[in-house]
């Protein structure tokens, strides 16, 4: 389970309560692991407030050169030393509102799994693709450009986050359209055309080891429904994220389901929980 706060906490000593919050929260948390994705400039106090406890720290982006003159940029060598273990790649605020294209988040994705850090690689489509009919297109072709060069070795350290950028709770993204989370079909079916991938490019035990974890207004309402889901593996979460309360009771659903403590059953399209 990821936490992005995008640019949401501008002040640091929020930043801190908020990531102590959870920390302590998530102590007793065994099967799933959380990582929040601070403000860079951030991540290094908050490396040190959650040293040591169970929450992980990532970046919300990295520069593909490992350092140089890049102005406005952050090395993948400033996110290891702040502590960070993952990096979040290609989100779709990134593609759609800063031009980033496959070619770059790809030599991203090997300059971070070379440096020992986990990259999430986003993928998703948009509302107008999926209209058109292009969503397992689009999303293939975005793996493909994006893992470009990464072997079945280095595809053990890489998270897939599918987020339908219609469902991304964002404005600037989705200006015109209603904004909501993927129904269970259709995160469902995503989820299938990236393993299907997956196992066509990579093999049956690369597809099976893969996480492939869903982003897009997931809250604490959906999250079930949403994290049984065969094909799903986790959650990256945005607004959600930015509150112990609004964050932890996703992480405690995705815990309950990782250890099997939850019997539940579908009925049509309605998920029932036995007592
Ligand atoms: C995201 O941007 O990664 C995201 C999933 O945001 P939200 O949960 O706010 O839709």
């Amino acid at each position: 389970m990821g936490g992005n706060w995008k640019m949401q906490i501008t002040r640091l000593g929020e930043a801190e309560r908020i990531a102590e919050n959870i920390a302590a929260a998530i102590e007793n948390v065994s099967s799933v692991e959380v990582f929040i994705a601070p403000s860079f400039n951030a991540l290094n106090s908050v490396g040190l407030t959650i040293t040591k406890t169970k929450l992980k720290l990532a970046g919300q982006n990295m520069h593909y050169h490992e350092k140089g003159a890049f102005t406005g940029e952050i090395s993948v060598l400033s996110l290891i030393e702040a502590g960070c273990e993952y990096v979040i790649l290609g989100h779709s605020e990134r593609r759609r509102i800063f031009g980033e294209k496959d070619d770059t988040i790809n030599q991203k994705v090997l300059l971070a799994i070379n440096h020992g850090l986990k990259p999430v690689l986003c993928i998703g489509e948009t509302a107008e693709e999926r209209a058109n009919g292009r969503t397992a297109e689009v999303n293939q072709s975005q793996l493909a450009g994006s893992l470009r060069n990464v072997s079945a070795q280095q595809l053990q350290n890489v998270i897939i986050a599918y987020e339908p950028v219609w469902a991304i709770d964002n404005k600037f993204l989705n200006p015109n359209i209603e904004i909501k989370p993927a129904t269970p079909e259709q995160a469902s079916e995503a989820h299938m055309i990236v393993r299907d991938w997956i196992r066509k490019h990579y093999g049956q035990e690369s597809a099976a080891n893969i996480p492939i974890i869903y982003g897009g207004s997931m809250k604490e309402k959906n999250a079930t429904e949403l994290l049984t889901i065969e094909d799903i593996d986790g959650g990256l979460v945005g607004g959600a994220s930015l509150s112990a309360e609004a964050f932890v009771p996703i992480i405690r659903s995705a815990e309950k389901l990782a250890k099997g403590e939850d019997k539940f059953e579908w009925d049509s399209n309605t998920l029932r929980f036995n007592e």
